[in-house]
Formats: structure tokens, C-alpha cells, sequence
């Protein structure tokens, strides 16, 4: 199965600016491209995944959820923006910047993919070549490919290169 596919380190060593790479998303109060994406991607892979976590507990709302691919997934209509699980989580991996309240986001061209599976979004075609892709990727931690949910694939290193293993 073809999944959208975002190559980090690719994508700055190209030196594009990222608010270039457009989105076809509608219903965007601004446009802002494919930031909200490359937020969500970005924090799947710092966090840490940790079996009795934190910011779980710590959320006053229950707007924090392990998906069952471990992956932690907030609730943006649950989340009141109190900052308490950026505070509770130990390794700082929930920073401000990811607790914004936009709730119009990426759909990852779902629809379109639906009508046409060899669809390209817009995103795909304004990157630098190669950094955004729909294709086919096994999740390999080895090379720091992870798998985002059912559609999204991402590989960075960013936690490592942030402790500095890398
Ligand atoms: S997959 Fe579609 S909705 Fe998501 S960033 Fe790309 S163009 Fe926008
Ligand atoms: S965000 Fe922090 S506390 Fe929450 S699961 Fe990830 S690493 Fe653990």
C-alpha cells in the first residue's frame, strides 16, 4: 500500500523553505502548507512512546490517546491548551508549537487517492524532489523510517541527532 512518505533529513539538506510546499487542503483558515504535516510527523517520531506516560496522565481533559500503533495522538476539540502534559512529559517532546489549536489539517488527499490511486498531492508535487513521495516503504527503525498511522511514513532521526548519538 502506497503511503505519503516525508524524508526529513532530504528535506533540509534541499534548504527549501517549507511554507513553500503547498497544500490542497480546503478547508484551511490559511493556507499554511504542509507545516501542520510536518508537525505531526516530527512529533510521532521524538516521542518517546513510554509504556506509563506522563502527559497521559497529566492531561486534565483525556485529550491525550496511545493509538494502538503507540503512537500518541491528541484531541484537538478535548485539548484546552493548559500545557500540562508539555510540563509532565520528561523528555520535552511536546512542545509548544505542537499544542496550536488548528483543527483543519491535512487529510492526506484521502479522497483523492480514493478516485485515483496514483494520485500525486500537491504537497508531493511543490516539494523538493524526492522529500515528499506517495510510495510504497517498510517501516524500518533501523534507518529511521516509522510508520505515522495507516498513510503516513516519515524518516527522521530527530531524536537521535537531539541526544546527540547522531
Ligand atoms: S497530503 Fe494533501 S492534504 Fe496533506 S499536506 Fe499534502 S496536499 Fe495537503
Ligand atoms: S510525549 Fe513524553 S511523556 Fe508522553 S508518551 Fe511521549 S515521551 Fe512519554
Amino acid at each position: 500500500m502506497k503511503r505519503l512518505f516525508i524524508d526529513i533529513p532530504a528535506l533540509l539538506a534541499s534548504g527549501a523553505a517549507v511554507n513553500q510546499i503547498q497544500c490542497e487542503y480546503m478547508y484551511h483558515r490559511k493556507n499554511d502548507g504542509a507545516l501542520n504535516l510536518l508537525e505531526v510527523a516530527e512529533f510521532a517520531s521524538y516521542c518517546r512512546r513510554c509504556e506509563d506516560a506522563f502527559c497521559i496522565a497529566a492531561c486534565p481533559k483525556d485529550a491525550l490517546e496511545r493509538l494502538e500503533t503507540g503512537v500518541l495522538k491528541r484531541w484537538n476539540m478535548r485539548c484546552v491548551g493548559c500545557k500540562s502534559c508539555a510540563l509532565a512529559c520528561p523528555f520535552g517532546t511536546i512542545f509548544i508549537e505542537v499544542m496550536n489549536y488548528i483543527s483543519s489539517k491535512c487529510d492526506l488527499c484521502l479522497n483523492q487517492l480514493a478516485d485515483d490511486p496514483d494520485y500525486q498531492p500537491l504537497c508531493v508535487r511543490t516539494a523538493p524532489a524526492g522529500c515528499f513521495q506517495m510510495a510504497e516503504v517498510a517501516e524500518e527503525p533501523a534507518r529511521y523510517v516509522f510508520f505515522v498511522g495507516e498513510h503516513l511514513a516519515v524518516k527522521s532521526p530527530s531524536w537521535l541527532v537531539k541526544e546527540g548519538k547522531l
